[in-house]
């Protein structure tokens, strides 16, 4: 049985780093996921995607929790010391019950909060208290139907005409999280015929903003996707995140922070599928002895224990390097980002595979007992290709390894 097995990192991993305010910020968020997302998680996971199935008691339960004001500064948000830190501890507790809500929050209140940063004061003050209380919801839209590791401006089909007070803006945006019910869309716009890009800020229910069915997914049910399209889509000249022209830097800015919480996402999933293996070796029993007495079980999750320790760490440190000042945090960023997520991968199929047939199924129906591997298991894979695919990461690192002027 899945449910409720003990969290082998109360044990073994020692937060002996953390500050005390954001140790304290893991408290709430886990409170929170208990209260909010535990209860309906395995539902999520489960249903199919649809408009109406977007999950909104656990989104603004984890709202009104607090989760979402963590990652801003005073006066709309929690004024922390290690805002980035304490987003991705946040974002760890949530993947560790749910995959895809850590999706939904990543987008909400790290790529979203980043790319704010570049809003003026009077529009950051117009949208802040609504993102932060969970009554607006925001998505944010880079990748197209052809262009999504490589952003480079002259890919981008979506354009932004500039005009005299403004911006028309006309293109389809692929694979939105949030967007079948969102009420604010960050866009990454070809500024014209040029070779620069403009982010900017639309407002959903601007006339010719509309939005497609949700795509149907082997996995994060609960991080609902759709197409976004822009039939001339009139944008005033204050919503623009950053100068026009300086899009891609917003973008790539929003992007970097991503890739660490979903460094941390991966760190939790990696940890609830741990959790269920080592459940299982304790409780199984074949060939007249536990599971957990047979040594290649042993090795294997010692292994993984200790990849773990390293994947949290190194999520932590790229965190806290954005926390000083840091933009981008690299090469920890795609290190972390790259090695949690195959940890995560790696971790539930493992996991599956010690609880044989009983990994592979949802539910027994001859006792009613219900199985969460399978879920972990399809959830992983996409945390391997989104917010920078992991090949894409490598080359980021070998870049700084090696050297641009070979790598390039
Ligand atoms: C559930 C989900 C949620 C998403 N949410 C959003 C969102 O909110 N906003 C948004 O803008 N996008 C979103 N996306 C899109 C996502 O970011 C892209 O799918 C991802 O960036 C990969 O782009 P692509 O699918 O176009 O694949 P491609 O860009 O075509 O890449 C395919 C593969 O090519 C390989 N590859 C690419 N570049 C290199 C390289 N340099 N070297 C070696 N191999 C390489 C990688 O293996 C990669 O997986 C989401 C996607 C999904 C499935």
């Amino acid at each position: 049985m899945t449910e409720s097995v003990a969290r082998t990192s109360d044990r073994i991993w020692h937060d002996i780093f953390l500050p005390e305010d954001v140790s304290h910020v893991r408290e709430m968020a886990r409170d929170a996921v208990a209260t909010h997302l535990a209860p309906v998680a395995r539902e999520i996971a489960q249903r199919e995607e649809s408009v109406e199935a977007f999950p909104w008691g656990a989104f603004k339960g984890l709202a009104s929790a607090g989760c979402f004001a963590v990652p801003f500064e005073k006066p709309f948000g929690a004024g922390l010391a290690h805002p980035m830190l304490a987003t991705c501890l946040v974002t760890e507790e949530i993947a560790y019950e749910s995959s895809s809500l850590a999706g939904v929050y990543d987008g909400q209140c790290i790529l979203n909060a980043r790319t704010l940063s570049f809003a003026q004061p009077h529009v950051r003050e117009m949208v802040l208290p609504g993102l932060i209380s969970g009554d607006l919801v925001f998505a944010f839209a880079t990748t197209e139907p052809d262009a999504s590791s490589d952003l480079t401006p002259t890919a981008l089909k979506t354009v932004a005409t500039r005009t005299e007070d403004g911006f028309i803006v006309r293109g389809r945006k692929r694979w939105i999280t949030n967007s079948v019910v969102a009420d604010w869309v960050c866009v990454l716009c070809r500024d014209g015929d040029t070779n620069d890009a403009t982010m900017l800020l639309v407002d959903m229910h601007a006339p010719g903003v509309s939005v497609g069915a949700p795509d149907l997914k082997m996995g994060h049910r609960g991080q609902i996707t759709a197409d976004i399209v822009f039939d001339d889509v009139f944008v005033p000249a204050d919503h623009s995140l950053g100068a026009p022209g300086s899009g891609l830097r917003t973008a790539l800015t929003a992007l970097a922070a991503g890739r660490v919480g979903i460094a941390a996402a991966g760190v939790g999933v990696a940890q609830a599928a741990l959790d269920l293996a080592v459940d299982r070796l304790r409780t199984r029993s074949l060939f007249g002895r536990k599971l957990g007495e047979m040594q290649y079980w042993q090795y294997k999750l010692a292994e993984r224990a200790t990849e773990l320790e390293a994947a949290r760490a190194m999520y932590q440190k790229a965190a806290v390097r954005m926390d000083r000042g840091d933009r981008s945090a690299e090469p920890e960023a795609s290190m972390a980002k790259s090695f949690a997520t195959r940890l995560a991968n790696d971790m539930a199929r493992d996991a599956l595979q010690i609880h044989g047939g009983y990994g592979f199924a949802r539910q027994v129906s001859a006792t009613g007992e219900t199985y969460r591997l399978e879920e972990i298991y399809r959830d992983a894979k996409i945390l391997e290709i989104f917010e920078g695919a992991n090949e894409v990461l490598q080359w980021v690192i070998a870049r700084q390894l090696i050297g641009r002027d070979i790598t390039g």
